[in-house]
């Protein structure tokens, strides 16, 4: 498990590499929006979020386990931060943005990836 939470993560530098091999361009950390979106494709009004599972609290999902100690304090700091997750996704759905969320373990297959991310991007709206 991975207790670093960062911009640029390797999950999200793997989401931008084949985001850009499918041949679109985007921004990166667009602050101005709710959640401070990982990718931005601002003319098609659609954003990226890459979470890891165990600070997004990914729904059973083996990587997203509470630590045995302190279970409390993980719990309530793990759900503040999916709550958070929820409400910026909803602001953006509010303000016309069409939101995908890729999840750290979904990584492991590039195929379902592509296919997520070209369904997504490829839609017309
Ligand atoms: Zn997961």
């Amino acid at each position: 498990m991975s207790l670093v939470r960062s911009k640029n993560s390797r999950p999200e530098l793997k989401v931008r590499k084949a985001v850009f091999a499918l041949g679109y361009r985007f921004r990166l950390h667009d602050r101005t929006l709710a959640g401070c979106p990982d990718l931005v494709f601002k003319k098609a009004r659609r954003v990226i979020f890459v979470h890891g599972c165990f600070w997004h609290r990914h729904g059973r999902c083996s990587l997203a386990r509470v630590p045995k100690s302190r279970v409390n304090f993980w719990l309530a700091k793990l759900e503040s931060n999916r709550l958070r997750d929820v409400t910026n996704q909803r602001r953006l759905k509010a303000a016309g943005w069409k939101v995908l969320t890729i999840w750290e373990c979904q990584l492991k297959s590039a195929a379902l990836v592509n296919y997520r991310l070209r369904r997504f991007l490829d839609a017309k709206r």
